[in-house]
């Protein structure tokens, strides 16, 4: 079997609602698709995280390293891309590029030896997980209070066991936020907050001082990336757990993170962290000092498939189940395509999703959705 055709799908809906997080303002749905076909007849799917033109042009780069090659080869295709652009990208596109390529060639092996990717992982400690309700973005011309309070008790009903919802805009209003996010939900219900880093140091820790008392699991992206110093300094002065993760990309980006101890709770996407083959070193490199890891889900029903399967063979730890199972993030915002590119949805019920057992990423992509979804040329 080879590598015969590499194939990128950009997927385009204009949102009839803007909403947005504290660093990015959301006017359309964008999400780059990999398809990788071999000269069997054998198609792999694989998706990159973040700006999808971009992603789709740096895999197309890449694909001239991939055309008459053994796609079971994942290792040796890893280093050879990432070698490629290493001297010029270590951390950044050229890494969640890469992830879509390695997840397609991951569904290629499990089609190939007819097993789901999260037996070639090692096996599965578990076939479903309870998924965590990813939305409360601001949107424009509404009380943002009510507006969020409203939208959580809709997850709440829903039979979700945990929501995040989106802060970093401004503290004071951020706060009557999150104590109306708690009034709503109730005691029972598990509650992160996420900045996307829209604070400095000293909003983080006002914020994660006074928001302690109702009850918060994690305290996600406090704080700037880059700025690893500030983290641990957020982490040791505020009470509420740090999380973050989502834009550290490869090994080497989640390295200083995980020895210095940046985060409580670590967050890799297998869509931008470098695949399943990377994604696994991190989560030794997690399991190593301790740190937990959840992962980051910001994708279509690709995305979910690869995580799941990922999070499917995820080693318990410490060794037993609840509560400190591995939860998956999942997104409420608008994109109707997130589940029509596949033909069974991957949707949860009573806040729990089920885990394909299926060859490969467990799916079936609906074509009929990417040619409708295809983003138009200007
Ligand atoms: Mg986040």
């Amino acid at each position: 079997m080879k590598i015969a055709a590499v194939h990128t799908h950009v997927l385009d809906h204009e949102l009839d609602t803007a909403f947005e997080s504290a660093s990015m303002h959301f006017k359309r749905r964008q999400h780059c698709l990999v398809e990788i076909v071999c000269d069997d007849g054998t198609v792999g799917w694989g998706e990159c995280l973040g700006p999808a033109l971009l992603n789709a042009a740096v895999v197309q780069a890449y694909a001239t390293g991939l055309i008459g090659r053994d796609p079971l080869e994942t290792e040796k295709l890893w280093l050879e891309l990432y070698n490629r652009l290493r001297d010029q990208g270590q951390r950044g596109l050229t890494v969640t590029a890469l992830s879509g390529i390695d997840i397609a060639l991951w569904d290629i092996k499990g089609k190939r030896f007819g097993v789901p990717v999260s037996t070639l992982l090692g096996g599965r400690f578990r076939d479903s997980v309870k998924a965590y309700a990813t939305g409360s973005f601001r949107r424009e011309g509404v009380d943002r209070v009510n507006d969020i309070a409203h939208e959580v008790a809709g997850y709440r009903d829903e039979g979700f066991h945990a929501v995040k919802i989106k802060i970093g805009f401004d503290v004071e209003e951020d706060l009557r936020v999150i104590e109306a996010v708690r009034e709503a939900i109730g005691p029972g219900m598990r509650l992160m907050i996420d900045a996307n880093h829209g604070y400095d140091y000293l909003e983080a820790v006002e914020v994660g001082k006074r928001a302690a008392r109702f009850g918060v699991d994690w305290f996600e992206e406090p704080v700037l990336p880059e700025h690893l110093s500030a983290y641990r300094a957020v982490r040791a002065d505020q009470p509420i757990p740090v999380a973050g993760g989502e834009t550290w990309h490869g090994r080497y980006a989640m390295l200083e993170p995980l020895t210095t101890r940046a985060v409580d709770v670590v967050q890799p996407d297998i869509c931008g962290v470098g695949g399943f083959s990377e994604m696994r070193r991190v989560a030794d490199m997690a399991a190593l000092h301790g740190v937990r890891l959840v992962p980051h889900v910001w994708g279509t029903a690709v995305c979910i498939a690869a995580s799941l399967q990922f999070m499917a063979a995820m080693l318990p730890n410490p060794p037993r189940r609840d509560p400190i199972e591995p939860i998956l993030e999942f997104d409420r915002t608008d994109n109707p395509f997130r589940q029509a590119v596949v033909k069974t949805p991957l949707e949860h019920r009573h806040g729990v999703v089920s885990i394909p057992d299926g060859p490969g990423l467990g799916i079936e992509i609906e074509r009929d959705a990417l040619a409708r979804y295809a983003l138009k040329e200007a």
